[in-house]
């Protein structure tokens, strides 16, 4: 029997929905386009997990307890011992951000025309290789894009690929291999452990330097755990542990497993001249390096939020309930990637709205539809995300039209999870009525956040 979420709620935080005439009225305001939508237009947000999450009453005591002092902060030391108890590592470094350990690390690595090669690359990971002058190379398994052929390891590296992709272009010309752990970019698909040992061996068989993008570790040492044989019966934290063996250092977005609104972290296993080099580029960038851009009550919030994301009856309610929301969308029809990732539903739009061609955008459609009819925001990841060729302006059609549901952590119930699922599977039912939209404004960058859009007529 699937057990209730592993905590009581001992302070809420009132969510209040709008009438339709208001949402209609909100969502013409915003031109279509829900990142335009402030907080109080939104019932509940799934539009991102990354630092949305709720602290525990640990968590808030801890933020009592937190040592400001600029330098040699007592917070710190309780980070860097919560860190290296998990990780296994022995230097650790605070950043405000998973962005802000990406500055500092790619700079260090990535020698100008060098690729970067990984599974699939985040999206600020990439952008930062390419401040770098490198190029962002993805070398994920065809399988990631077929959304409705379940297989357990979506995010696995293809190793024929790896392998041949070294070879033919030379190691000289190959910065770092980075492991996205799980892959956001595929869907919060895991990547398994026998993957990252021959990830590994391959690298190191070439001499290149392997580092992990740690933001979703937690998630993915609970995937091996259900679906890896061998792994039922150890503890996450030894996952964890062996996950990291295979790597020489990690960046991590602790807005996500870390349990915190900010933070994030760089990590060295044991390579000392590589961590004095990071540390001193921390300085200008991020802060003194046992702060690293935040304030010591973070640094505290982040050390006991560490242990609890690796705690398994959490990990147990986390995947479950999303597992539980994709199973209520499939069971009332509405097409889904399959099998649920571990921190979004994402709903296939081309399919639920096959009417609607790429260039109006039915995603978005769908996305609007559902803020409209239950005042629930998600995100768009297709066509309009993808944007224009930047020669011939042309609408680039994206393979996949999805709408992403993505699961803040330990602040929805699973009653809030059956109010989606129940308006989605309503407007399932009159998906043929629904009409396309046209682009009315748009930037020349990253369009997605701030375009301005109308239904065609
Ligand atoms: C969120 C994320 C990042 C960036 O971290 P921020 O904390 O948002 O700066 C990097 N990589 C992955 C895989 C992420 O999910």
């Amino acid at each position: 029997m699937r057990k209730a979420e592993p905590f009581k709620i001992k302070m809420v935080e009132p969510i209040n929905l709008i009438s339709k005439e208001e949402r209609q009225a909100a969502l013409i305001r915003a031109g279509y386009n829900v990142f335009s939508l402030t907080a109080d237009e939104i019932y509940i947000d799934v539009l991102t997990d990354s630092g949305t999450g709720a602290m525990s009453d640990r968590q808030w005591a801890g933020i009592m307890m937190g040592d400001e002092s600029y330098a040699g902060s007592r917070s710190f030391f309780k980070l860097e011992k919560s860190a290296q108890d998990i990780i296994g590592y022995k230097y650790i470094i605070p950043t405000h951000q998973g962005r802000g350990a990406e500055q500092v690390f790619f700079p260090l690595m990535v020698k100008k025309g060098q690729d970067v090669i990984g599974n699939m690359h985040f999206d600020t990971t990439m952008a930062h290789i390419e401040l770098a002058g490198g190029r962002a190379v993805n070398l994920i398994h065809d399988r990631a894009f077929d959304t409705q052929t379940p297989h357990p390891f979506k995010g696995d590296f293809d190793l024929e690929k790896l392998d041949s992709y070294i070879t033919t272009r030379g190691v000289e010309n190959i910065a770092v291999c980075i492991i996205t752990i799980t892959c956001n970019s595929a869907g919060g698909q895991p990547v398994s452990m026998e993957n990252i040992k021959a990830v590994s061996e391959i690298c190191k068989k070439h001499g290149i330097r392997v580092f992990i993008d740690a933001a979703r570790y937690a998630e993915n040492a609970y995937f091996i755990k259900q679906r890896e044989k061998g792994y039922e019966n150890k503890s996450i934290k030894d996952i964890v542990r062996e996950m990291f063996s295979y790597a020489e250092g990690f960046t991590m977005s602790a807005k996500k497993d870390g349990l915190v609104n900010i933070g994030g972290l760089l990590g060295v296993r044991d390579d000392e001249e590589l961590y004095v080099a990071l540390r001193s580029m921390i300085v200008p960038f991020e802060g003194f390096p046992t702060y690293g851009g935040l304030a010591g009550r973070d640094l505290e919030a982040l050390a006991i939020g560490l242990q609890e994301g690796v705690e398994e009856a959490y990990l147990e309610y986390r995947i479950g309930q999303i597992e539980y929301l994709g199973k209520r969308l499939m069971e009332g029809g509405v097409p889904i990637q399959t099998p649920t990732g571990g921190h979004a539903v994402f709903v296939d739009a081309k399919k639920m709205l096959s009417h609607i061609p790429y260039h109006q955008f039915p995603a978005q459609v769908l996305a609007n539809e559902l803020y409209l009819e239950g005042g629930v925001r998600g995100v768009e990841i297709g066509s309009f995300l993808l944007g224009r060729n930047v020669e011939t302006g042309e609408q680039l059609e994206s393979p996949m039209e999805l709408l992403r549901l993505t699961i803040p952590r330990r602040v929805y119930t699973d009653r809030h999870m059956d109010y989606i699922a129940d308006a989605l599977i309503a407007i399932n039912q009159r998906a043929h009525t629904l009409k396309g939209l046209e682009i009315v404004y748009e930037p020349k960058v990253l369009r997605h956040f701030t375009a301005k859009l109308k239904p065609v007529e």
